[in-house]
């Protein structure tokens, strides 16, 4: 089932525009620069990037300090800001579709990088280049939602013979703040909402896995984005505090844990928030369902990306008739998920992202063993970031003491337990305190009906896994999964505000004409 790791990880980028912005160090490892508001930058103090595949360095990444960040946020608020602004709207758009194109050109680089340096299987890393690609392209879509209203006054006698109208206008500088499971795609999803609307950005890569995002500032600048309208700060998330509550960002739209969540909205101060936070969906499965088809797709919302989704599925509630069927069919799929290098064909399964994510898995499983859980598929794990797809049922009385339950787990690991009714079934999701989506097996209208309307999440998926795609169905948190929404022309709400103009025509004489 696990086939060891035989060829060391070692990045290769062969795109010709991407020559100017790395070197090699004498180890032969690229030392690659950062994008500050119009120049790349190389800086004294390095990060090591590490391979999920073997935990070898793969790249240096500069790690920037106070100085540059006060330059490049001082170039972009004074002069980026206006930059994207005085760019009207259908040269914004042929940026947004030049990106396409680049990023089409050199999808190959990107998704080796991806599968280096995210751990991803080249199928996935294909999928993350071409869904990115895909929301590029579909930022004509998102054009719709910028507009304004108009407001005749005469509704009250206080403003008759005024009237308004409301402007939808940039914040200014939006901060994108991205998780290492889609470094790519959660980027060009964010930045294509913010740059659409006119705003500057500043983009903060997760520390793991940012090479992909180099690539793509890169595929930016060449695209025609203003220069001083974009920068890329590498560096820890330890260090955001400064930047997060900085008063010249006005916004700031995170992808990541509710922990970081929290941490953000505590420092950020007054701002508009996108915040897609921690997740880990319930699936129930209803007595009337298809079992094998549920079966089939619980399975891939369980292990697909190593369980490192949001929106990965973390318990499955089933109806006490369909209960051992349901077990035994989804035994059988994960037993058929073969884990290992993720470079070889044929592997579902690649690592995880570094050595405390497996530790973290393998602690929660103990905690739940220990509490009554018993394993029904996978629970090994191999060398250091590998992990086996994994089953525990866990009897329903004691499921919420278990860590399982009360914590997202970001890995391939879901608890099962049954449920009575319907209704049992809904409380029992609805007492973890995410909120993101849900999934729901089954045929029964009535029944389907009552968990839709009773079931605290922002998405539910009637017969299949939950999964975001591009955002062409918006999706988002509730609870401590989130605030706003995010899909195609859904975001760009928190990236803008509106302004108010009022026209007094008092006495003029035009009232009567309106
Ligand atoms: P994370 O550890 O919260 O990191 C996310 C980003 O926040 C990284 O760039 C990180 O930088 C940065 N960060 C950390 N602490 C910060 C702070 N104090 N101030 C500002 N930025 C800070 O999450 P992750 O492990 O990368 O990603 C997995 C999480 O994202 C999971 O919880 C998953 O559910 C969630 N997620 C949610 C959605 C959704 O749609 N709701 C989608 C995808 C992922 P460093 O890497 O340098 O620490």
């Amino acid at each position: 089932m696990f086939s060891f790791i035989e060829k060391k990880a070692n990045l290769k980028i062969k795109g010709e525009i991407f020559k100017d912005i790395y070197q090699l160090g004498d180890d032969g490892i690229p030392q690659f620069k950062t994008y500050l508001a119009g120049e790349w930058v190389f800086s004294d103090e390095w990060s090591p990037i590490r391979s999920p595949i073997d935990l070898s360095i793969i790249a240096k990444i500069p790690k920037l300090d106070k100085n540059h960040i006060e330059k490049a946020l001082d170039t972009i608020y004074r002069y980026g800001r206006w930059d994207i602004r005085n760019t009207p709207g259908f040269k914004r758009l042929n940026i947004l579709e030049k990106a396409a194109e680049l990023l089409e050109r050199y999808a190959e680089d990107i998704s080796n990088t991806l599968v280096l340096d995210a751990g991803k299987t080249f199928l996935s890393a294909k999928a993350e280049v071409q869904a990115s690609i895909d929301r590029l392209k579909a930022a004509e879509l998102d054009v719709k939602n910028i507009q304004g209203e108009y407001i005749p006054g005469d509704w009250s006698e206080e403003t008759t013979e005024t009237e308004a109208i409301i402007r939808r206008e940039p914040v200014g500088i939006v901060l994108l703040i991205t998780p290492f499971n889609y470094p790519l795609f959660d980027t060009i999803n964010k930045l294509t909402y913010s740059i659409l609307a006119g705003n500057a950005i500043i983009v903060k890569p997760a520390s793991a896995d940012p090479i992909s995002v180099l690539l793509l500032a890169r595929i930016l600048e060449l695209a025609g984005m203003p220069k001083r309208s974009f920068a890329l700060f590498t560096l820890p998330g330890s260090m955001m505090n400064a930047i997060v509550s900085d008063r010249r960002i006005s916004a700031i739209s995170l992808t990541g844990s509710t922990d970081t969540g929290y941490k953000v909205l505590k420092s950020a101060g007054i701002k508009q928030f996108i915040m897609e936070l921690g997740g880990g969906d319930p699936a129930i499965v209803l007595s009337d369902a298809d079992i094998k088809w549920a079966a089939q797709r619980i399975a891939r919302g369980i292990y697909s990306y190593s369980g490192q989704r949001c929106d990965a599925i973390k318990l499955i509630i089933s109806e006490e008739q369909v209960y051992e069927r349901i077990k035994g069919e989804l035994v059988e799929e994960l037993k058929k998920v073969k884990v290992g290098d993720p470079r070889e064909k044929g592997v579902d399964l690649g690592p995880l992202i570094d050595p405390s994510s497996a530790d973290e898995m393998m602690n929660a499983l103990n905690e739940a063993l220990s509490k009554g859980g018993k394993i029904l598929a996978g629970g090994n794990r191999f060398n250091k970031t590998y992990v086996e797809p994994t089953l525990i049922e866990i009897p329903k009385d004691r499921i919420k003491e278990i860590l399982l339950y009360n914590r997202e787990i970001f890995a391939p690991i879901a608890l099962i337990t049954s449920a009575k009714s319907v209704e049992e079934a809904v409380d029992l999701a609805n007492g973890r305190v995410y909120g993101l989506d849900a999934a729901i097996f089954g045929r029964d209208l009535v029944k389907i009906r009552y968990a839709i309307r009773h079931l605290e999440v922002g998405a539910i998926y009637i017969n299949d896994y939950p999964r975001h795609g591009i955002g062409y169905y918006p999706f988002g948190g509730r609870k401590d999964s989130g605030i706003g929404r995010e899909g195609i022309g859904y975001s760009i709400e928190y990236i803008t505000s509106s302004k108010s103009i009022i026209y007094n025509y008092k006495g003029t004489g035009v009232w009567e004409y309106l």
